[in-house]
C-alpha cells in the first residue's frame, strides 16, 4: 500500500478515495505493537495474548441520529468516544484493553477531512491506553455514519469483576463526579453551548481503566459496571445480577462545581441530569471491610471514590434519599432504547 499518500483537501471525499484508500490511511497512522503480529491488512488480524489470563470482549455501536448528531460535535471528538464507551466496558470488568477492532458504515459523501478526524481521536485514546487498531471493516451506508468498535482485553480470570457479587451490607460507590455529561446533553438539546469542561465530560469521555484494573488486582470490588446508562439504572443491573436490593443516598452523588452550580439555578433539572448517563465512571460495591484499600487506591490514582449507598437484602427493593431527605421507592429509571 501506499505509505505517502497525502493529507486531504477539504473537498475530496470517501467517493474520491474509496474504501481502501481510506484504510490504507488508517494503516499508516497506526502504531506498531510487538503483540500484533499481523494487523491491518489480511483476513483477520493475529494477536498475542498474556498467557493464563481470560478474554474480555465488547462491542458497542454508535448511531447517527440515535448515538449522536454532527451538529452536536466534531469529528475527532466522536472518534475519540467510539473508542472510550467501549473501552470503558473493559474497565468496568477490572480488565486490561489490548486490542480493537473498528466497522464504519460511511455516507460516500462523506469529506475525508472528517473522517481523518474521527481516525485521529480513536487512535489518541487508543494510544493514551496503549490497545491497538487491528483491523475492521468498512463500508458504503445511504444516508448516515454507523460505527461498530470491537474492544478485546484481558485479566486473570479470578481478578474479572461482574455485575454479579453484590452481598446485602455492602457499600456502593462512585467514582469521579455524575451528571456533567447529561447537563451538556440537555444544553445541547435546548441550543445552549456547555461550558467547555462539562462539553468535555460528554464528548471525550475518559474510560476508567485504571481504576477499574487497580480495583479488581486488589479484589476489592464484589461487583463493578459502568456508569452508561445513568446511575439509577446502572446500580439496577447490578441490584437484578446480583438479586440484591439496595438504598442510594442521591444527597451523597459527587457533583462537579458546574453541575452544582447549574442545579442551584435550575433545581426541577435535578432528576434529569442526576439519572442522564454518559458518565462512564466506575459504581462498584465492597465490604465495609475494603473501605481503607479503597482510600488508599483512590489517593495512589488521584480519583475519588464516593460512597453513595448500601446493598440490601432483595425483599428490600430499590430505595433511594431524594435531594429534599425523603427515603423513596423506585424500579430502576435510566436511559432504555426502546422506551420513550
Ligand atoms: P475482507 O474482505 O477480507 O474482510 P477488507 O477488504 O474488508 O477485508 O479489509 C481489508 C483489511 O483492512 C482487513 O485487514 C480489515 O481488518 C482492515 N479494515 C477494514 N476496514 C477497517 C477499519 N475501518 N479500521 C481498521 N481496519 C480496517
Ligand atoms: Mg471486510
Amino acid at each position: 500500500m501506499d505509505k505517502n499518500i497525502p493529507n486531504s483537501s477539504e473537498k475530496e471525499t470517501l467517493a474520491h478515495l474509496g474504501e481502501f484508500g481510506l484504510i490504507a490511511r488508517i494503516q499508516q497512522r497506526i502504531k506498531t505493537n510487538p503483540h500484533v503480529l499481523t494487523g491491518i491488512g489480511d483476513d483477520c488480524s493475529v494477536c498475542s495474548f498474556p498467557a493464563g489470563e481470560v478474554l474480555l470482549t465488547t462491542k458497542d455501536l454508535l448511531l447517527e441520529g440515535v448515538h449522536f448528531r454532527r451538529e452536536w460535535t466534531d469529528m475527532y471528538s466522536l472518534g475519540w468516544k467510539s473508542a472510550a464507551v467501549n473501552l470503558s466496558d473493559i474497565a468496568a470488568m477490572g480488565g486490561n484493553a489490548l486490542y480493537l477492532h473498528l466497522g464504519l458504515g460511511i455516507p460516500p459523501h462523506t469529506p475525508l477531512a472528517d473522517l481523518e478526524q474521527f481516525i485521529e481521536g480513536f487512535l489518541a485514546l487508543c494510544d493514551q491506553e496503549g490497545a491497538t487498531l487491528c483491523g475492521g471493516d468498512t463500508c458504503r451506508s445511504a444516508h448516515e455514519l454507523s460505527i461498530s468498535v470491537t474492544v478485546q482485553g484481558s485479566a486473570p480470570q479470578l481478578e474479572v469483576c461482574t455485575r454479579s457479587g453484590a452481598r446485602p451490607d455492602d457499600v456502593v460507590f462512585v467514582s469521579g463526579t455524575l451528571g456533567d455529561s447529561a447537563l451538556a446533553l440537555l444544553q445541547l438539546m435546548q441550543g445552549d453551548k456547555p461550558l467547555d469542561e462539562v462539553a468535555l465530560r460528554h464528548h471525550r469521555p475518559q474510560p476508567r481503566l485504571r481504576l477499574g484494573r487497580a480495583l479488581a488486582q486488589a479484589g476489592v470490588a464484589s461487583a463493578m459496571i459502568d456508569v452508561s446508562d445513568g446511575v439509577f439504572s446502572d446500580l439496577g443491573h447490578v441490584l437484578e445480577c446480583s438479586n440484591v436490593g439496595a438504598e442510594l443516598d442521591t444527597r451523597l452523588l459527587p457533583l462537579s462545581a458546574a453541575v452544582k452550580k447549574h442545579l442551584r439555578h435550575y433545581p426541577e433539572q435535578h432528576r434529569q441530569v442526576i439519572r442522564g448517563g454518559e458518565d462512564y465512571e466506575l459504581l462498584f460495591t465492597a465490604s465495609m471491610e475494603e473501605q481503607q484499600r479503597i482510600a488508599e487506591i483512590s489517593t495512589h490514582l488521584g480519583i475519588p471514590l464516593t460512597p453513595v449507598g448500601r446493598i440490601l437484602p432483595v425483599e428490600e427493593g430499590f430505595c433511594y434519599i431524594d435531594h429534599s431527605g425523603t427515603l423513596q421507592r423506585t424500579s430502576a429509571g435510566g436511559f432504555n432504547h426502546f422506551s420513550s
